[in-house]
């Protein structure tokens, strides 16, 4: 009987993107996923350190697998990820049944720790900041069936906005290898996949520390070449380090999705200031007026951030008079949460939870009204959407994305996953549209 392997991830893409190569590794080792905690002989939390919430959540998940361990003996239990390297060796005290501490430049080795956690039965942590991911997983099938996938182009990051764990977490930023890039990403495109999300910390400085070639750009038309490959995307960018050679890039390969996520956290200069974003209100409105002169249909979207210490008022109101401005697609947005070892912490004026809850709520309640009216305004037009498999609903509905990243759904008799097709926008709706199939699409990207 082959052993089953169980992961639970938590936060972001980077993470997501972390627990797909722990699971092929592991697959190319003859370990077989499970469906749930119970079933596996091998349990991973995979781990978000941004917020409070998310740690919180993810050491409540490795406070139950006490019972668990109990009944099955031989269960190897680990943690990876965020709060792995934040909270380092003092997991292994405060949960005496973990078997396994790795931070997230460590997890390439999983194979050769689990062989020597069974081996010895010793209890292993290793959170080297320095390490590099030198190679990809073999293909063993794990994308089989998946017509995107992401693709890590660097590890870290060097900008130590106030308020970030991230730079302590994942350490320095370094870039991953052009060449081995673009073998990885002909590799997937061999395999089926049809779009490609590069991602990183902060895309846009790709290979800029180690003064490298090619920079991001060059990079991009790099992958632009690749026959078979539908779309690329890329995600984050940081508004300092968005160029005019990048932004000219929307308006000129045909496989680059006219769609970018733009975090601004907040829409006060002084508070950006604060923040050490290294940009002003000004200085990102000339980026976002200068997307749209390349390529007027481009979606925007972003992250920000409410109650951060200091934010009068005033400073609140300009966040809400940014989203005004801009008419962002869709925005991600939170309550500022404080995490031990960053600058912010020793900022005065604290804002209590009651206040950035009020913010937060005004702030969502205008966004979800400019979302649901640019949705609306897709109704009637032509969109190009890359079929990506199933529905919700089931009963041949099919889902899709368009290029600028919106959700379709719409039903088919037949299974067109991996297909792009012209799908006309019947109805825009809150979180997705609904579409009815007009043609096959005819271009990379439209
Ligand atoms: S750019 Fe700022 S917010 Fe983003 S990961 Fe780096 S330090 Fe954190």
């Amino acid at each position: 009987m082959p052993q089953l392997f169980h992961i639970k991830t938590f936060g972001c893409q980077m993470n997501k993107h972390d627990s797909d190569s722990i699971s092929q590794i592991l697959m190319n080792e003859g370990y077989q996923q499970s469906k749930s905690i119970d079933d596996a002989d091998i349990v991973l939390v995979n781990t978000c350190a941004v917020r409070v919430k998310a740690e919180e959540k993810a050491l409540s998940v490795l406070g139950r697998l006490a019972p668990l361990k109990q009944k099955k003996r031989n269960l190897i239990a680990g943690v990876i990820g965020c709060v792995a390297q934040e909270q380092g060796t003092d997991l292994l005290k405060r949960f005496p049944h973990l078997d396994l501490i790795l931070g997230p430049r460590n997890i390439h080795h999983i194979d050769k720790f689990i062989a020597q956690i069974k081996k010895k039965r010793e209890r292993i942590s290793s959170l080297d900041l320095s390490g590099q991911i030198t190679s990809f997983p073999k293909y063993n099938g794990y994308l089989k069936g998946r017509v995107t996938c992401f693709l890590k182009i660097m590890e870290g990051c060097d900008n130590f906005c106030s308020y970030c764990i991230v730079p302590f977490v994942r350490g320095r930023e370094t870039s991953l290898s052009a060449q081995k890039l673009i073998d990885e990403a002909n590799r997937l495109v061999r395999q089926g996949i049809k779009e490609i999300t590069l991602i990183g910390q902060n895309v846009n400085s790709y290979n800029v520390r180690n003064g490298s070639v090619p920079t991001f750009p060059r990079l991009l038309k790099e992958l632009d070449s690749i026959s078979g490959l539908k779309r690329i995307r890329f995600t984050t960018s940081h508004p300092k380090d968005l160029s005019d050679e990048l932004i000219g890039l929307f308006g000129e390969l045909t496989t680059l999705c006219p769609h970018i996520h733009l975090p601004v956290q907040s829409g006060s200069d002084a508070i950006l200031g604060f923040m050490n974003r290294g940009y002003t209100r000004d200085t990102y409105l000339s980026l976002i007026e200068r997307l749209r002169k390349v390529r007027p249909d481009i979606a925007i979207t972003t992250d920000l951030i409410v109650g951060f210490p200091g934010e009068r008022e005033q400073d609140f109101q300009d966040s809400l008079r940014l989203i005004e401005d801009v008419k962002f697609d869709n925005i991600f947005s939170f309550k500022y949460s404080e995490r031990s070892g960053t600058r912010a912490v020793h900022l005065p004026g604290k804002i209590g939870d009651t206040e950035k809850q009020r913010r937060l709520f005004l702030l969502q309640q205008r966004q979800k009204e400019i979302t649901l009216g640019k949705n609306n305004s897709l109704e009637g037009t032509i969109q190009e959407v890359l079929v990506e498999g199933p529905g919700k609903r089931g009963n041949h509905q099919l889902s899709g994305r368009t290029a600028g990243n919106k959700v379709v759904n719409f039903f088919s008799p037949t299974d067109l996953r991996g297909e792009l097709l012209r799908l006309n926008i019947i109805q825009g709706c809150q979180n997705s549209l609904l579409g009815e199939i007009v043609g096959a699409g005819d271009q990379k990207t439209s």
